[in-house]
């Protein structure tokens, strides 16, 4: 079906906004004695900042990476509590934090020399004590130099969790007790939850969760779908058949002819390529879906194309819609064909690629936020 769009760009990521909140609603559901910071960096998981901040304002706070993106949130006025993954880490991004209201991870003590003495007024720390993950964090000693630097502020306490997402592997529970020790006899919010935790180590769910990928829909265990989950997929990546051939047998296909025809061959072309974030490296029997069919893709994925063999579908014909990762075809489907996770597949759809937004309280509403 031709959009509006179909001179300029076949390709779509439809962003079902309903799903998002559907998904936020799933989370209050698993947690309900909790509060959720959703998290929405690098540019909400792909899905947009400020679309995801404005469809989840029932969520408690927003999480992000990086102070830039506190700032443009507050920038389009939102309003909730904005907690700064990675804090500051000099004087400019200090101030940034005091002007716009944002709470920083406090996970180095070189941090706190930014403080000049003490926390002024109003700031809202968030101690991070590593507990195994050994990426971000304070050790035990240095966390205990921060709480008495920071204790006037009632700090909020948090740690990451290296290894959630693998149900039986007992470091969870390892790094569990290493926070527990320290952190159950300072009686100050406790934050310790990812999607991964959220869904598979209850006890995690303390006084915030911090959901990420689940919000959009997708699973953060190997081997299981969001569907599965209970979780609605909110981005699906759309284009279309450009142009459909026969081929003989034998024949070769594409860059390096990687691929050659062992039949008489119908081939449809298919307007999306790594230049739009569809992996190149996809292995053997990765299938697209066009209508109910599920018809694989063949041949070297490049830039701009992609090559599927309509031989066993002669209904389908050039202009028809294919649908590359999203509803109906689980994008950790093409991850693990990929030899990736699903998040960088949703982070890395690129800027040319046309996000529209679906959902009742929105129509359908085109736009490049
Ligand atoms: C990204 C991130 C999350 C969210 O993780 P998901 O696996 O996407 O749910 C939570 N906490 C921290 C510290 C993070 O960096």
């Amino acid at each position: 079906m031709p959009s509006k769009h179909s001179l300029s760009s076949p390709v779509i990521a439809e962003l079902n906004l309903d799903a998002l909140r559907a998904n936020l609603a799933k989370v209050r559901k698993l947690a309900p004695g909790s509060k959720i910071l959703a998290v929405i960096k690098a540019d909400g998981y792909g899905h947009g900042l400020l679309r995801v901040a404005r469809a989840l304002t029932a969520s408690d706070g927003f999480a992000v990476a990086r102070v830039e993106e506190g700032i443009q949130l507050r920038r389009a006025g939102i309003a909730h509590r904005i907690v700064v993954l990675q804090g500051y880490t000099n004087q400019e991004e200090y101030q940034a934090h005091l002007t716009h209201r944002l709470e920083p991870v406090i996970h180095s003590l070189s941090q706190l020399d930014l403080l000049a003495g003490h926390p002024p007024q109003g700031l809202r720390p968030w101690l991070k004590l590593d507990t195994g993950m050994h990426r971000l964090g304070l050790s035990q000693e240095a966390f205990d130099v921060a709480l008495s630097h920071l204790a006037q502020c009632k700090p909020q306490v948090m740690t990451h969790l290296a290894c959630a997402d693998e149900t039986r592997n007992p470091f969870t529970s390892r790094q569990l007790a290493v926070f527990e020790q320290i952190v159950r006899p300072l009686e100050l919010p406790i934050s310790i939850a990812n999607s991964a935790a959220i869904l598979a180590w209850p006890r995690t769910h303390a006084d915030w969760v911090r959901p990420g990928l689940m919000l959009y829909g997708i699973s953060p265990f190997t081997g299981r779908t969001g569907t599965e989950l209970g979780l609605q997929p909110v981005m699906t990546l759309k284009s279309r058949i450009i142009a459909i051939k026969s081929i003989p047998d034998g024949a070769a296909v594409g860059y390096g002819g990687a691929w050659t025809a062992r039949r008489p061959t119908r081939l449809g072309i298919v307007s999306a390529g790594y230049g739009d974030g569809y992996p190149r490296e996809i292995t053997p029997g990765t299938q697209v879906l066009i209508g109910h069919d599920r018809v694989p893709v063949i041949a070297r994925v490049s830039m701009d194309m992609l090559t599927v063999d309509l031989t066993d579908f002669p209904g389908i014909t050039e202009g028809r819609q294919v649908t590359l990762w999203g509803e109906d075809l689980p994008v950790e489907e093409i991850a693990t064909r990929g030899g990736t996770i699903p998040y960088t597949l949703v982070c890395g759809v690129t800027p040319r690629v046309h996000r529209i937004e679906t959902g009742t309280h929105y129509g359908t509403n085109e736009s490049r936020l």
